[in-house]
């Protein structure tokens, strides 16, 4: 039998087969009505799924290109910034930061933690010239959920923006833009949204817009002065990824039709938490003390290597979870619960997983995550009920 393959990493993460047969059928050309008229639906959509009521700009990049221009659209060089480095991508904060001549302050977080709010009141009460506050929802290189409801309302009693990387978090960790006074939520398309790589987001708060006119530092592609006067005709400046915009609207159509975002983070925490039951039922810890419902960082037991998990799942059995980055490599391992990923996905990875320690030679009873997983739910509000 051919090798059936799941994709169960923090991104990217499954394609739902009917925005793929969306994406295969022949392109239209971009400056038509035809084409404004989807990408005005994918414009709504996104603010329903931003929570906002402003505009959701939308880059071709990945993720990261969205990340750029929520730096060169704001500041010029010397900027006062604060960036908050608890993982991988809050470390690319602060490294675009340094790229681009600013006048960064680093707040390290040890690995698998959340940032304190009180750590950026102070920096602030230190700062008080910091233009802008970077830190990022689901810390995905840790499985880690910051506290932004409680750091925006830090950052809204101050002249500073808050700017949060929401690039995996987005759709599975609770995020209210509006409600919770974010300025600029960043976002890419291959991960809670349901798409493959390739589109960047951004929502802007009209406190962050103010610092678009004096912002110094050199743009052109990523000028956000060129999207807003598009915009307002549901248009773009360059030519959009015209296929993955077609793929999004129907990716946005399922989200829509749940009702709500609150019920849709609740699909995630329900099954967020029953898979951090599952690996507590055969005696494996969760890493962070904080944990993200979109994605699962795991500790390995001290005798398995996690590298070899993750290679073994994916080179023989076709599914693929993701490693430890950096310093945590060969300690801990993720799996995804964003986008597409179901209960029965997950199910599928907890089994595997099972049967690989035990190869591995980790002692646990068999079965053991699977039962505590069944068990969540059933106790919990079951997510197909
Ligand atoms: C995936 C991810 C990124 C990087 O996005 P790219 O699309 O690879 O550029 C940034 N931040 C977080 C939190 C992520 O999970």
């Amino acid at each position: 039998m051919p090798k059936k393959n799941y994709l169960l990493t923090p991104g990217p993460s499954p394609v739902p087969p009917e925005v793929l047969s969306r994406m295969a059928e022949p392109i239209i050309h971009h400056r038509t009505p035809q084409y404004q008229e989807i990408f005005k639906e994918v414009c709504e959509g996104l603010k329903f799924v931003f929570k906002t009521s402003k505009p959701v700009y939308t880059f071709t990049s990945s993720g990261t290109g969205a990340m750029e221009s929520a730096i060169v659209n704001f500041l010029s060089p010397g900027d006062k910034v604060i960036t908050v480095d608890a993982g991988k991508f809050g470390e690319r904060w602060g490294k675009m930061a340094a790229a681009f001549g600013l006048d960064a302050k680093v707040i390290k977080v040890e690995y698998g933690k959340p940032i304190e709010p009180r750590q950026i009141e102070e920096a602030l009460k230190a700062e008080p010239k910091t233009k802008a506050v970077y830190t990022t929802l689901c810390e995905t290189s840790t499985g880690t959920a910051m506290d932004i409801k409680a750091i925006a309302a830090v950052v809204a009693k101050t002249n500073a923006i808050l700017v949060v990387d929401a690039i995996s978090g987005l759709g599975a960790d609770p995020l209210d833009t509006d409600l919770w006074g974010v300025d600029i939520v960043v976002s890419g398309s291959q991960k809670g949204l349901m798409i493959p790589p390739g589109l960047g987001f951004m929502s802007v708060s009209d406190k962050a817009w103010k610092l678009v006119e004096s912002a110094k530092l050199p743009k052109f592609y990523f000028d956000l002065k060129q999207y807003k006067k598009s915009i307002d005709k549901n248009d773009v400046p360059w030519t959009p990824a015209i296929s993955l915009v077609i793929g999004l609207r129907e990716a946005l159509r399922m989200i829509k039709a749940e009702g709500s975002m609150e019920a849709v983070w609740k699909r995630y925490a329900n099954l967020g938490e029953a898979t951090r039951q599952a690996f507590k039922g055969i005696g494996l810890e969760i890493f962070s003390s904080r944990p993200s419902n979109a994605v699962t960082a795991v500790k390995s037991p001290a005798s398995v290597d996690s590298e070899k998990i993750v290679k073994i799942m994916r080179d023989e059995y076709g599914v693929s979870i993701a490693e430890g980055q950096a310093e945590m490599k060969g300690k801990i391992f993720r799996i995804a619960t964003m986008g597409y990923i179901s209960e029965f996905d997950i199910a599928v990875g907890l089994s595997l997983i099972e049967r690989v320690l035990d190869r591995l030679g980790y002692k646990f009873e068999f079965g053991g995550t699977i039962k505590a997983f069944q068990e969540s739910f059933v106790k919990g509000e079951l997510v197909n009920k």
